[in-house]
C-alpha cells in the first residue's frame, strides 16, 4: 500500500473526488489516503496560504498530492492556493495530455482527425511570480523571470517524457522574436537539450502561429513545451480541441513532490448538485497511478472509462443530447460496471507494473544557485526608469546635466519605444521614461558609480526603478529599445 495525501477541494471538488475514489476502491487500487485540509474553506478559517500546517507536513512527507479544484479567494494580496502549492513544492513541470475520446463529439472527432497532444508547461517562473508594482499612478510593471536552470529542469523533463512515450516530435512554443532575452533563453536551452536526444525530431514554432496550427492541424503535434503563461493559454486551447475542460487532466511534476489535479476549476454554478463530470479528475488520477508505477490498474480503469464514453453514457455537460444524462455518482458506477471491458478505439495496453523509488528528502543544498556560466561579468551601464510628464527633450537635457565624464546618455524610451535622440511625434507618451546610460568607452563600471549617478538624477526626478546593463564576456545581456 502506498499512502498519498488527498485534498477534496472546494465547489464540485468533494463530489468528483468521491466519485473518483469510489472507482479506485472498486478497482482495489493499492493506495491509502491521508485526507488533508486545503482550499478556500481553510483560508476562511484564517490560514493565509489556504492549508493547515498538518496538511503541509503530510504532503511533504508523502510526496504525492491528489487534489480537487480550489477556489481562489477574491481580493488583493491573496495568492491562489493552487499556485502556492505548485511553487512551494517546486513542481516545475505541468503535464497535460489531450486525446481524442470517442463518445465526446468535437469537430475533429467528427472529421476523423485524431488528437494526441501532450503539453508540458513550465510551472513556477514567468509572470506567475506575481511580482508586480505600480511605478507611477499610471504605469504598472510585472517582472517576468525566465531562468536557465528552471528552463533546463522542465525542458529535460519534457524530452525524457517524450522519449519514454515514443513521441514522434517535440516542439518548443515561444515568442523569442519579440522577447529575445527571456523567451530567447528558453529556446536556447531547448536546442541545447535537443542535442542529447538525436532520436527525437525537435523544432520550434512562434506561439501565435502554434495556436493557429493547433486548431487547423492538431494531428501534426505530439509533445509541446512552453513557458508558464503561454503554456497555460495553449493548454486550455488544447482542452477545447478534445471536448472542453471536463476532459483535461493535469500533473504537476517535481523531483520530490508531485500534484495531480483536473485543469478545470470549482464550477460554483453546478456545485452541490451531483451533476459534475468527474472524467478530468479521473484521468488525472489515472496519470497518478502510472506515476506510481501501477500500470495495470491504470490501464484497466482507463479502458473502462473509454468503454463507458464510447457506449454513450454521459453527464449533462457533453455527449449525445438524445440520450438522457446521468449524474456524477451514476457515471462513476457505470465505469465500475465496465471494469474488464476494452474500448473499440485506442484500448490501453496492460503494461507490467513498475517499481518506483520514492525520492522524498529535504534539499540539503540548492544546486540551482550555482551558475555554470563562467564568462567575465562587467557592468556597462544602467537603465534608469524615471517619472516625468515632460517632453523627451526636456528629460534628456536634465539627464545630460548628470552624466559627468563617466556616462553617456544613449537613448530615452517610453513604453519601450525610443523617443530620444530620435523619435516620432506620433508616439503617444505616458509619465514614465526609461533612460539608458552607458559608460564612456565601454569601460567597466562599479555599483558605486551607478549609485552616484542615481543620487545626482534624484535631484531632478523620482526614480521608479533601475536595471544594470550587464555584459557576460563580449555578450550584452540586455535588450535594445525599439528604434534604438
Ligand atoms: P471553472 O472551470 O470552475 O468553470 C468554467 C465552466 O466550466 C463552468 O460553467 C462550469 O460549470 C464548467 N465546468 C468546470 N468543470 C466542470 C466539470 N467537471 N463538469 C461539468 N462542468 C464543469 O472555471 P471558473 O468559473 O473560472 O473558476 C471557478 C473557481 O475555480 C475560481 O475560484 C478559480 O480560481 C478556481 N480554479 C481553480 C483551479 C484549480 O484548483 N486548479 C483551476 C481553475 C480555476
Amino acid at each position: 500500500m502506498t499512502r498519498i495525501a488527498v485534498a477534496k477541494g472546494d465547489g464540485i471538488g468533494p463530489e468528483i473526488m468521491d466519485a473518483v475514489l469510489s472507482v479506485f476502491t472498486a478497482a482495489k487500487v493499492p493506495l491509502e489516503y491521508d485526507f488533508v485540509d486545503m482550499g478556500k474553506w481553510v483560508f476562511d478559517k484564517g490560514y493565509s496560504n489556504g492549508m493547515t500546517p498538518e496538511a503541509q507536513q503530510s504532503i511533504e512527507s508523502l510526496g504525492i498530492l491528489f487534489k480537487g479544484p480550489m477556489e481562489t479567494p477574491k481580493g488583493k494580496g491573496v495568492k491562489s492556493v493552487n499556485v502556492t502549492a505548485r511553487k512551494t513544492w517546486n513542481t516545475y513541470a505541468n503535464k497535460r495530455t489531450f486525446q481524442t475520446l470517442h463518445g465526446v463529439d468535437t469537430v475533429f472527432s467528427k472529421a476523423g482527425i485524431p488528437i494526441d497532444i501532450t503539453i508540458v508547461r513550465e510551472n513556477i517562473e514567468d509572470t506567475y511570480g506575481g511580482i508586480e508594482h505600480m511605478l507611477t499612478h499610471d504605469v504598472a510593471l510585472s517582472r517576468r523571470f525566465i531562468t536557465r536552470p528552471g528552463s533546463l529542469q522542465v525542458i529535460k523533463y519534457a524530452f525524457e517524457m517524450a522519449k519514454k512515450k515514443g513521441a514522434r516530435r517535440i516542439t518548443c512554443g515561444h515568442k523569442a522574436n519579440i522577447m529575445k532575452i527571456t523567451d530567447g533563453l528558453f529556446l536556447e536551452v531547448f536546442y541545447e537539450v535537443a542535442k542529447e536526444y538525436p532520436e527525437l525530431k525537435a523544432d520550434d514554432v512562434i506561439v501565435d502561429d502554434l495556436c493557429m496550427k493547433l486548431v487547423s492541424r492538431p494531428d501534426l503535434f505530439d509533445v509541446v513545451v512552453l513557458t508558464n503563461l503561454q503554456g497555460d493559454i495553449v493548454s486550455d486551447l488544447c482542452a477545447g480541441l478534445v471536448g472542453g475542460l471536463g476532459f483535461a487532466p493535469s500533473a504537476n511534476i517535481g523531483d520530490h513532490i508531485s500534484i495531480f489535479e483536473a485543469v478545470h476549476g470549482t464550477a460554483p454554478d453546478i456545485a452541490g448538485k451531483n451533476i459534475a463530470n468527474p472524467t478530468a479528475l479521473l484521468l488525472s488520477g489515472i496519470g497518478m497511478l502510472r506515476h506510481l508505477g501501477l500500470m495495470q490498474t491504470a490501464a484497466m480503469i482507463e479502458n473502462a472509462l473509454l468503454f463507458t464514453l464510447e457506449s454513450g453514457v454521459h453527464t449533462g455537460d457533453f455527449g449525445d443530447k438524445g440520450i438522457p444524462s446521468v449524474n456524477t455518482t451514476e457515471f462513476s458506477q457505470s465505469i465500475i460496471n465496465n471494469f474488464g471491458k476494452l474500448p473499440f478505439h485506442n484500448p490501453k495496453p496492460m503494461l507490467a507494473d513498475q517499481p518506483v523509488t520514492p525520492t522524498i528528502f529535504k534539499l540539503e543544498k540548492n544546486p540551482m544557485l550555482e551558475s555554470l556560466d563562467t564568462a567575465t561579468e562587467n557592468i556597462l551601464g544602467v537603465d534608469v526608469f524615471i517619472e516625468s510628464n515632460e517632453q523627451p527633450l526636456v528629460v534628456a537635457e536634465k539627464c545630460l546635466k548628470h552624466t559627468l565624464d563617466l556616462f553617456k546618455l544613449v537613448t530615452i524610451s517610453n513604453r519601450g519605444t525610443q523617443v530620444w535622440p530620435k523619435g516620432s511625434s506620433f508616439t503617444n507618451l505616458v509619465n514614465q521614461y526609461g533612460c539608458r546610460f552607458e559608460s564612456v568607452g565601454e569601460v567597466a563600471l562599479t555599483q558605486v558609480d551607478i549609485l552616484e549617478l542615481y543620487k545626482r538624477l534624484s535631484a531632478d526626478f523620482k526614480i521608479c526603478s533601475t536595471e544594470l546593463l550587464n555584459a557576460w564576456g563580449d555578450k550584452k545581456a540586455y535588450s535594445l529599445a525599439q528604434g534604438q
